[in-house]
C-alpha cells in the first residue's frame, strides 16, 4: 500500500478520499486553488499544496503543477477524483511518466471510451447492445438526417465527446431535425472543442440504470446496478440502488454486459456502464442498451456502498497499489436498500439556476451518510459545482429507505443559502416514486406539483418573531425587559415582497403570547423547549438579519429594521445586473440599440451553465458597461436602458 496519495481534486469527493485514506493509514496530500485556501478538503488532508487561481483553468486542471507537487510531497499516486482530470488520458500518462501512479484505468481505457461513437463501436464487437443509431464518421448533414429518418422519430443527437448532458438534442420529427443538429453542433463546439455527433433512437418510457464495473486490469466484477432515472436536463438528482423491479435474469444481463465492457479494455479500477432502458412494461432482458462508460468513481458511488459493504476508495486504491480484485462476484450481494439525493445550491423555481453565496448555518441530519465538502461559514463560490452535499440513506427496503431519505431531507438545516431541499423533499415524496414507476421524464412532467412555494403557518411566523427578538434563549421571554406588566415588544419581519407585523406579549419567563394580526399564537416552555400552540417548535437560527425557522425544509424571514424602512427595494428596471458571479460569455447589446422586453442582451456562465440576460422591458441601451470575457460579480450593473420618458398627455 501507499504511505503517501495526493488528490488532484475538491470538495466532497477530495473529502471522501481523504477519509478513506487516512482510514487505510495512507497519508494524504491535497491541492487548492486561491478560492479554497480555507475549504474542508484542506483542513482533513495531512498536507496541502496552493497550486494557483481559483478558475479550474488555472489549478485543479493544471496536470503539470499537480504531478510537481505530487512529487514534491513524496507522494507515490495520485487520485483523481471525478470531474477535473479524472477522464484525461493525457494527464494519466504524464502521471506516470513522472514515476506515479494514478489511482484509476489505462490511459488507453480511457481513450477507448472517451468518445461515444467509438465506444459504441467497440461494445458492438465486445457483444454488448448498444442503442440503435448512427454513430460512424460521416458527419455530412443530409446523410445524418437520412439516417435519422431511418432509425424513426423520436431520435436523439448527442456530442461525441458529450458529457453532463451537454450537446444533446431530442427531435421529435423530421422537419425539426436540421435546426437540432445545428444547436448541437455549436453546443459540442464550445463545451468540447468537438462538433461531431451520433444519432440515436430516442427510447421510449426511458430509465437510466448503470452498473459499477470494478477491474484490476485481467478481470471484473460488477457490484450491481444502480437507478438513476430521476433527472432534470439529463443531469441526474436522485439516484438509488437496486433498481426498482430489477429481476434477476436483467441483472445478470445487464451485469454480465457491463462486465464484458469492461474486460474488452482490460479495464483497471472503479467505473460505470450506463444503459439506457426501455420501462414500458417492466424490465425485459432485450430491452437495455449501452449508453457510455464514465471510466472514474461516480458521484452517486455511495448508494452502492451502503448495499454491498464495499468501500469503493478502498478497493481503487489497493487495486491501484497491485493487489488483484479484493472479492470474487460470487462474494458479493446486495443488502437492503439505499438513496443518494444531491443537495445543491440551485434556485429550482428559476429553472434550477445555480446560486452562490455563504453558508451562514449547516447542520446534517443524523441517520443519513453525509458526502460534503462545505461546512458551515464555507462559502459556494462560482467557479466550482453548486454542490452543497449528497445525503446518502439506506433501509432494509425501498420504502424504509426512502422514508428515512425523506425525514433525513427534512432534518436538513440550510440558512441564508438558495438550495434545492425543498425539491428533494417533494421527490421523496413523490407518489410514483414510492411506488417504484421512474423514468427520466418524472421530473419534467411534475414540475410544477414539484416546486410549490412554502406557506409559512402562523406558528412558523411567531417562533420567527421570538427569535428576531431574542426571546427564545436563556432567560426566556422576561429578557431585556424591566419587570412591570403587561411587557410587551413589537416586531417588524419581511417574507419576500409581504411585511408581517407581529406583537408579544409576555406572560412569564416561559410564556408568551404572539399576536399575528387576528391571530393569537401562544408560546409555552415546557421541560425546556418551546411549544407553539401545543406542539415542539422546529429549530430555528438567526444570521445576521435573516431568521430560519427549519419548518418545511427551512422558511427564511428577513428582520426589518423600524429605522431602516427605506431598505426596502424598489427594482430598477432599466439597469441589468448580474444574477450571480461569472464570466461574460457574449454581448449582444450595443449603445443606441432599440430593445424589446425579452431580449437577450448578454450570456453569464457561472457554475457550468450559460444564463441569457434579458430586458426587462422595451427600451434604448444607454450604456454597455461590460465586455466579452470579463469575470463580474453577483450585481454588477452589465447594461443600462434610457430612462424611461413620461408619456406627454
Ligand atoms: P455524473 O453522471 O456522475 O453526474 P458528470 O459527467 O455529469 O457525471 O459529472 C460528474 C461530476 O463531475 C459532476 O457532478 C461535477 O461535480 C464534476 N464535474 C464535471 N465536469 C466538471 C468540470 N468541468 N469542472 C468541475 N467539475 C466537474
Ligand atoms: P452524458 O455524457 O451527457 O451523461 P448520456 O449519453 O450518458 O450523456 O445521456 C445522459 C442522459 O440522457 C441519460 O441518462 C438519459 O436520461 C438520456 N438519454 C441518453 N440517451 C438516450 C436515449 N437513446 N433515449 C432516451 N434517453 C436517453
Ligand atoms: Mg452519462
Amino acid at each position: 500500500m501507499f504511505d503517501t496519495i495526493l488528490i488532484a481534486n475538491r470538495g466532497e469527493i477530495a473529502c471522501r478520499v481523504i477519509e478513506t485514506a487516512r482510514a487505510m493509514g495512507v497519508r494524504t496530500v491535497a491541492v487548492y486553488s486561491d478560492a479554497d485556501r480555507a475549504a474542508r478538503h484542506v483542513a482533513l488532508a495531512d498536507a496541502a499544496v496552493h497550486i494557483g487561481g481559483a478558475a479550474p483553468a488555472d489549478s485543479y486542471l493544471r496536470g503539470d503543477v499537480i504531478i510537481a507537487a505530487a512529487r514534491r510531497a513524496g507522494a507515490q499516486a495520485i487520485h483523481p477524483g471525478y470531474g477535473f482530470l479524472s477522464e484525461n488520458p493525457e494527464f494519466v500518462e504524464e502521471v506516470e511518466a513522472a514515476g506515479l501512479i494514478f489511482v484509476g484505468p489505462s490511459a488507453s481505457a480511457i481513450r477507448a471510451m472517451g468518445l461515444k461513437d467509438a465506444a459504441k463501436a467497440l461494445m458492438v464487437e465486445a457483444g454488448v447492445p448498444v442503442v440503435p443509431g448512427y454513430h460512424g464518421k460521416n458527419q455530412d448533414d443530409a446523410f445524418l438526417a437520412e439516417r435519422a429518418g431511418e432509425i424513426g422519430y423520436p431520435v436523439l443527437v448527442k456530442a461525441v465527446a458529450g458529457g453532463g448532458g451537454k450537446g444533446m438534442r431530442l427531435v421529435e420529427k423530421a422537419g425539426d431535425f436540421a435546426d437540432a443538429l445545428e444547436s448541437a453542433r455549436s453546443e459540442a463546439a464550445k463545451a468540447f472543442g468537438n462538433d461531431a455527433v451520433l444519432v440515436e433512437k430516442y427510447i421510449q418510457h426511458p430509465r437510466h440504470i448503470e452498473v459499477q464495473v470494478f477491474g484490476d486490469g485481467k478481470g471484473a466484477v460488477h457490484l450491481f446496478e444502480r437507478d438513476c432515472s430521476l433527472q432534470r436536463r439529463h443531469q441526474k438528482v436522485i439516484e438509488e440502488a437496486p433498481a426498482p423491479g430489477m429481476t434477476k435474469e436483467m441483472r445478470a444481463a445487464m451485469g454480465g454486459a457491463a462486465v464484458r465492457a469492461a474486460e474488452a479494455i482490460g479495464y483497471s479500477g472503479a467505473g460505470t456502464v450506463e444503459f439506457i432502458v426501455d420501462g414500458a412494461g417492466g424490465l425485459r432482458t432485450d430491452g437495455f442498451w449501452f449508453m457510455e462508460m464514465n471510466t472514474r468513481l461516480q458521484v452517486e458511488h455511495p448508494v452502492t456502498e451502503a448495499i454491498t459493504g464495499v468501500d469503493l476508495v478502498e478497493w481503487q486504491l489497493r487495486v491501484a497499489s497491485g493487489e488483484g480484485l479484493p472479492a470474487v462476484q460470487e462474494d458479493l450481494t446486495i443488502t437492503g436498500h439505499a438513496f443518494e439525493a444531491r443537495l445543491y445550491a440551485e434556485d429550482v423555481p428559476k429553472g434550477f439556476l445555480p446560486a452562490t453565496g455563504r453558508l451562514a448555518h449547516l447542520r446534517f441530519p443524523t441517520g443519513a451518510r453525509a458526502d460534503t465538502g462545505v461546512r458551515t461559514g464555507d462559502e459556494i463560490s462560482p467557479f466550482y459545482d453548486p454542490m452543497i452535499a449528497k445525503l446518502i440513506t439506506h433501509g432494509p427496503t425501498r420504502d424504509v429507505a426512502l422514508r428515512r431519505l425523506s425525514a433525513a431531507l427534512e432534518a436538513c438545516e440550510v440558512a441564508d443559502t438558495v438550495t434545492n431541499l425543498a425539491f428533494l423533499g417533494a421527490l421523496a415524496r413523490h407518489d410514483g416514486f414510492a411506488r417504484g414507476e421512474v423514468d427520466t421524464g418524472l421530473i419534467g412532467r411534475d414540475l410544477d406539483a414539484l416546486v410549490v412555494p412554502p406557506m409559512p403557518a402562523p406558528q412558523d411566523v411567531a417562533l420567527a418573531g421570538l427569535a428576531a427578538l431574542g426571546l427564545l434563549d436563556g432567560g426566556g421571554c422576561e429578557t431585556g425587559f424591566a419587570l412591570w406588566a403587561p411587557l410587551e415588544r413589537d416586531q417588524m419581519l419581511r417574507r419576500g415582497e409581504e411585511e408581517i407585523a407581529l406583537r408579544v406579549r409576555v406572560l412569564s419567563g416561559n410564556a408568551c403570547d404572539v399576536v399575528l394580526g387576528e391571530q393569537t399564537v401562544e408560546a409555552r416552555r415546557i421541560g425546556g423547549r418551546w411549544q407553539l400552540d401545543g406542539h415542539i417548535a422546529p429549530e430555528v437560527v438567526v444570521t445576521g438579519s435573516l431568521v430560519t425557522v427549519f419548518a418545511q425544509y427551512g422558511l427564511g424571514f428577513d428582520i426589518v429594521d423600524p429605522l431602516d424602512r427605506s431598505s426596502a427595494r424598489g427594482g430598477d428596471s432599466a439597469l441589468i445586473e448580474a444574477p450571480m458571479p461569472g464570466l461574460v460569455k457574449a454581448v449582444f447589446a450595443r449603445a443606441g440599440q432599440v430593445v424589446k422586453a425579452g431580449d437577450r442582451l448578454a450570456v453569464l456562465e457561472a457554475m457550468k451553465m450559460e444564463h441569457a440576460l434579458l430586458a426587462a422591458r422595451d427600451g434604448v441601451v444607454a450604456e454597455v458597461m461590460v465586455a466579452r470575457g470579463a469575470q463580474v460579480v453577483a450585481g454588477a450593473a452589465l447594461v443600462r436602458l434610457e430612462e424611461e420618458t413620461a408619456e406627454v398627455a
